[in-house]
């Protein structure tokens, strides 16, 4: 299958300028005016490669050969449209499109048969209706009707209502669920949205597994003073022990190997005054690593370092934690399946990596043997109007795609 990266290119750009923000990279929360015409001109494409198509209960479209009926069991491949605010123009996209390439190629060899079906998951992101991947976890049912009424866009609109006219349907949805015989494995294609295979030059990677993700709310409580006549021996200052504590935080990664990653995001203090030893201070911590040991370890430290930095200061304290997902192991012989693809196209050994990002294959993992495929990001830039990754490494990706489910899937 003739895999071309002009018209990889050419769908990048086009639904570049579907966009809220034109020259400020991409602005498409999912069901806005932006994403329809996204959506659309994904569908135009997919009808001009003799592709039929229907949305879901949970608004995602499904794109099959017209030679491939509902029923038969495919490969799925796809990722998202919609875009988080000032984003860019590459994530989720690239899935997208590669995808329908593949589709397009197929068709272009008059193959109307291709077992392959491509997917445009619904909010993936998050921005939309403050929590993520959506469409996919309505697909499965980790998401029930109830559960997406209940989030409101920045309309007031919760998922049913903003998607009503986009094929969205509450009442249909417990009875059109995945069904995870329907398909041999889904195989998404999307941006590292890292530095690391940019750095050493990877191209483009396998990934193996992806980051699991526990976030506390950690409290400490010390007694408000005066700043000035406070001798620094007499003081219970929240602050400082919540500095300490932030800045071993920084350093547990290193006790809990390879990609593993800790940040605080948000602080609070309080009284939150110049002259004013804080009495309250409450952050944030966002632990991720790419096996479920390692986060049970780092949990362990980290309460273990909290509590020491409160002892320290004679400061009580309080940790919650406030999420927590499993790590993903992707599937095996999935992935060996990509690996000999990547043989046959000259391009082994192929580059291995850990998505450190959630993502739909993440949701659709425990249920359809899943893997993903890594393009690099320049300089590690996502979530920005900068983000850009080179057509050559997505056309490359895309034909390692096309070699993987240019088969019958057992
Ligand atoms: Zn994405």
């Amino acid at each position: 299958m003739p895999i071309r990266g002009d018209r990889i290119v050419a769908d990048i750009e086009a639904i570049a300028r579907f966009t809220a923000t034109p020259g400020a990279g991409s602005d498409r929360p999912s069901f806005s005016a932006a994403w329809r015409q996204a959506r659309d001109h994904v569908l135009a494409e997919a009808e001009r490669a003799g592709c039929h198509w229907r949305i879901d209960a949970a608004g995602n479209v499904h794109i099959r050969p017209r030679g491939v009926s509902w029923s038969r069991r495919v490969w799925l491949s796809g990722s998202h449209l919609d875009s988080v605010p000032g984003g860019g123009d590459f994530d989720g996209v690239v899935g997208v499109v590669a995808a329908i390439e593949v589709l397009r190629a197929a068709h272009e060899d008059g193959r109307s048969d291709v077992p392959l079906e491509a997917v445009v998951f619904a909010e993936e992101e998050g921005t939309t209706f403050g929590l993520g991947m959506l469409g996919s976890r309505g697909w499965i049912g980790t998401l029930d009707a109830a559960a997406l009424a209940g989030v409101r866009n920045r309309h007031g609109k919760n998922y049913w209502e903003a998607g009503a006219d986009q094929g969205a349907s509450a009442e249909r949805l417990a009875a059109d669920r995945l069904r995870p015989a329907d398909y041999a494995g889904l195989i998404e294609l999307h941006i590292e949205q890292g530095p690391a295979m940019w750095k050493h030059d990877h191209r483009v990677a396998l990934v193996t597994a992806i980051a699991g993700r526990r976030q506390y709310a950690v409290v400490l409580r010390g007694v408000a003073n005066h700043a000035g006549s406070t001798g620094m021996d007499d003081r219970h200052d929240a602050l400082a022990g919540a500095a300490e504590a932030i800045a071993a935080v920084e350093c547990l990664p290193d006790l809990l190997g390879d990609h593993a990653v800790a940040t605080v995001g948000r602080i609070a203090v309080e009284p939150n005054a110049v002259n004013v030893i804080p009495s309250r201070a409450e952050f944030t911590v966002d632990l991720r690593a790419p096996d479920d040991d390692s986060l049970e370890l780092g949990d362990e430290r980290l309460r273990a370092l909290v509590a020491a930095a409160a002892q320290r200061r004679g400061l009580e304290h309080e940790i919650v934690r406030t999420e927590s997902l499993p790590a993903v192991r992707l599937d095996g012989p999935l992935a060996d399946r990509v690996r000999a693809a990547a043989g046959g196209l000259g391009l082994a050994p192929l580059a291995e990596t850990v998505s450190g990002a959630l993502h739909d294959a993440a949701i659709l993992a425990p249920l359809v043997p899943t893997v993903m495929i890594f393009v690099a990001s320049r300089d590690g830039i996502s979530h920005n109007p900068a983000e850009f990754s080179r057509i050559d490494d997505i056309a490359t990706a895309t034909r390692l795609l096309a070699a993987v489910v240019d088969a019958d899937p057992a």
